[in-house]
């Protein structure tokens, strides 16, 4: 039986979220091993407190201090379970990183997981918002995953129509939310990739660089060179990435909008229209503003960022002033991706 991990007090989450605010958990504490978490969870002392499942905490922000358990996920394990010539299963621990996952991949020529290099974050995170970047989502290479039920400790495989996965959605962020703590996650790797080039930004960089028939290597390079012209290093300012989701709105109510804004960028999205929110949020004069230590990214209008000492708090107002005034502008209600601890 695997011995109860350590558990800290009053533990200061700042250096475990990207936005770098300070937070304390009540209790904190790091598995490795499911086992050791089956342990923890069924612990009399833990068992009545609200709990926490945190990864690398780049897709939360925390408003409150957390009054229960954060329960850090730190299982590392990467194994083919199952191949042929032409894919095989590739089976990973929950706190594995997830660009060193997707190096890792493209090292051994594996293919699907290359336009999504440098997302950063655990691999258990990543079906919790069916992460996604430069054409391409988890949910195309997801075969399956393991999760302990936080009541019972007992395990349970979700395949792909059991995580209802979405648009930055899954069953884990709506039905089951708070309920399983995943411990692995497999992905269907291909060996004879085809790479996706449909992403414009992603073509035209190849393009600018002479590369016609780009291997993985080639994508996972170029998408790296584009997030770091694009994106804020949270190790240099504190950030969650995209703070909201791109709005998808019926196609009615965009051809009104088309009215009056011509120049309104916009992607099909099934029979409805998705609209960059980062382009919604500039038109409302957000892009490189600043209260207090609380900012707009200057390059990137869709990137909420502490420059130094803003609280969780102070992040959720700025949010806030910038939702009320796109609603006020365009009626389009944005919805925050990232999870926000009260
Ligand atoms: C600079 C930057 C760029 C980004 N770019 C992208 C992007 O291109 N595409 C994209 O999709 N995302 C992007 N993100 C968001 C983020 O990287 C992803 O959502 C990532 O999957 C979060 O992983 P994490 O381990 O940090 O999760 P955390 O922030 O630790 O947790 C996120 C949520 O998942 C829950 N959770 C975490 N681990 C588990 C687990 N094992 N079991 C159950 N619940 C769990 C948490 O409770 C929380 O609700 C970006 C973030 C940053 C800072």
């Amino acid at each position: 039986m695997a011995n109860l991990p350590d558990v800290k007090k009053n533990f200061d989450l700042k250096d475990h979220n990207t936005m770098g605010v300070h937070a304390n958990a009540q209790y904190f504490a790091s598995v490795t091993s499911a086992d050791e978490l089956r342990q923890l969870l069924l612990q009399p002392d833990y068992k009545i407190l609200p709990k926490l499942m945190l990864g690398g905490g780049s897709n939360l922000l925390f408003v409150n201090d957390f009054e229960g358990l954060v329960i850090h996920l730190n299982i590392k394990d990467r194994a083919v379970i199952e191949e042929n010539e032409e894919e095989l299963l590739l089976q990973v621990g929950a706190g594995e990183n997830w660009h060193e996952t997707v190096m890792f991949a493209v090292e051994n020529g594996w293919g699907g997981i290359e336009n999504l290099s440098f997302i950063p974050g655990s691999v258990g995170a990543a079906p919790i918002q069916n992460i996604g970047a430069y054409g391409v989502e988890l949910e195309e290479v997801f075969e399956s995953l393991e999760a302990i039920d936080l009541e019972t400790g007992i395990s349970k495989t979700f395949d792909k129509k059991a995580c209802n996965f979405e648009y930055r959605d899954s069953v884990f962020k709506k039905e089951l939310k708070g309920k399983y703590i995943i411990t692995d996650v497999t992905l269907r790797l291909q060996k004879d990739p085809e790479v996706n080039t449909t992403y414009r930004a992603l073509s035209e960089s190849l393009e600018e660089k002479g590369i016609s028939d780009p291997t993985i290597k080639d994508i996972s390079e170029t998408v790296i060179e584009i997030r770091q012209s694009k994106l804020p290093d949270p190790a240099e300012i504190g950030n969650t990435g995209s703070f909201f989701k791109n709005p998808v709105i019926p196609a009615e109510v965009f051809k009104e909008l088309q009215k009056e804004y011509p120049e309104i960028p916009n992607y099909p999205a099934g029979d409805k229209i998705k609209i960059p929110a980062a382009w919604l949020i500039d038109r409302c004069g957000w892009k490189g503003k600043q209260i207090g230590d609380a900012g707009v990214h200057k390059v990137h209008a869709l990137v909420i960022v502490n420059y130094g000492n803003a609280t969780g708090a102070e992040i959720i107002e700025l949010a806030e002033k910038i939702r009320s005034s796109v609603f006020e502008k365009f009626g389009i209600v944005l919805i925050p991706e990232v999870n926000i601890i009260t």
